[in-house]
């Protein structure tokens, strides 16, 4: 099979160098365009990510001759790709604007920019739980006059952690009434070269710019209907969440509490519950997609960043020490990784589930 040709714009910095890593061996698609900003336009890309290229795996050779272009000018990718992953970071009205214009000359993006995550024409993806919001693309191109391109996006990297396994229970007839969120979130997720050492070693940084207010916001989304061409948000449950920045180089924790309605599921029923989940990613055989979404870890000490980040290539939710809580009524920790399930690979998932899905023919 032919691959399909992928621009990443973004490409030479964390997230986008984690996109490079894994389209490396990518069956389906392969990278053919790289752009990021001004000041690394005009070099390879093996002289642009020199000295900052943070993956344990050489710069791939069919990357490093590419020139990277200025991702502000989206007539460059024109002809050059099919679509573009966006791991752009930058102001979000321009992020916006310019991943707008990507999608107006017929170039689809999947981004990993929070700018447009609470534009309800734009579907917020976890293939696992809201891949049917796909079906709002309909409404998006017509309200722009776009014939061939959109833009889908996926959600804040944290979320990840604790989201599917949330989302099971509730699709097991559990409702879930409140939930409160105490993250632990790895340096990586700060960007290159992100946080300095000397705020980070021996150090918590009990605040995250901005991550609180998407951990209460974003799920709503997820968890909404796609309703006369929006995305109307579910908001029945009460969340607060605490984000706090750990000296943790890859892999986001959450320690969460919920509480149920008047159906409360006994916690051997919750593991089953979690260990059963099987979606829409597994069932298309999606090449990126874990086969099994969610680990439960009954080691009384797991998960664990370092141990645990990597499972099922990275694209699995590792949750444990399950347990009743005294003022809610239960209690875990869930972990995923920041920049593989939380970023370039739940990017390339929502891709493989476009590509599935025939958003690219
Ligand atoms: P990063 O390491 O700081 O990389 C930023 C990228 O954007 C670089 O390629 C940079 O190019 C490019 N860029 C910056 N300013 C630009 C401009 N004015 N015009 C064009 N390109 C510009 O950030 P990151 O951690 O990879 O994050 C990328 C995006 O993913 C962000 O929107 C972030 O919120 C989101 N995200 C990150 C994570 C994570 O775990 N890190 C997880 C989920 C989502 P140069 O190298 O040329 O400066």
């Amino acid at each position: 099979m032919n691959k399909i040709k992928v621009g990443v714009l973004g490409a030479t910095g964390m997230v986008g160098q984690q996109y490079i890593k894994l389209l490396a061996q990518h069956p389906w698609f392969e990278v053919a365009y790289v752009a990021a900003s001004p000041g690394s336009a005009g070099k390879t890309y093996r002289d642009a990510v020199s000295g900052r290229w943070q993956m344990a795996f050489d710069v791939p050779e069919k990357v490093a001759d590419l020139v990277v272009q200025d991702a502000n000018n989206a007539n460059l990718a024109e002809k050059k790709c099919v679509f573009v992953f966006s791991a752009l970071d930058m102001d979000k009205q321009k992020t916006r604007e310019l991943e707008n214009a990507y999608a107006a000359i017929g170039i689809p993006v999947v981004s990993n920019a929070s700018a447009h995550r609470s534009s309800d024409d734009v579907p917020m993806l976890i293939p696992e739980i809201n891949h049917e919001h796909i079906s709002i693309i309909a409404a998006q191109r017509s309200k722009h006059g776009w014939q061939k391109g959109f833009v889908a996006v996926k959600p804040n990297c944290s979320l990840q952690s604790y989201m599917t396994p949330v989302f099971a229970l509730l699709q097991a007839g559990y409702e879930v009434r409140k939930m409160i969120i105490t993250t632990m979130q790895a340096v990586s997720g700060a960007g290159y070269p992100g946080v300095p050492s000397l705020d980070m070693i021996d150090n918590i940084v009990p605040l995250i710019g901005g991550e609180e207010e998407k951990s209460e916001m974003e799920p709503c989304k997820i968890l909404g209907h796609v309703v006369d061409g929006h995305i109307v948000n579910d908001e029945s449950i009460k969340i607060s969440a605490h984000c706090n920045r750990v000296p943790v180089v890859d892999g986001h924790t959450a320690c969460v509490s919920l509480e149920f309605g008047d159906k409360k599921p006994a916690l051997d029923e919750i593991k089953k519950i979690w260990r059963d989940f099987r979606a829409l990613p597994q069932e298309l055989n999606l090449p990126s997609a874990p086969l099994q979404p969610i680990i439960y870890r009954e080691e009384a000490n797991r998960p664990q960043p370092r141990k645990d980040r990597d499972a099922d290539k990275g694209m699995a939710v590792s949750v444990g020490r399950l347990r009743q809580c005294n003022v809610f009524d239960i209690r875990f920790v869930g972990l995923s990784h920041n920049t593989v399930r939380g970023a370039a690979g739940g990017g390339i998932l929502n891709a493989e589930l476009l590509k599935a899905k025939g958003y690219f023919d």
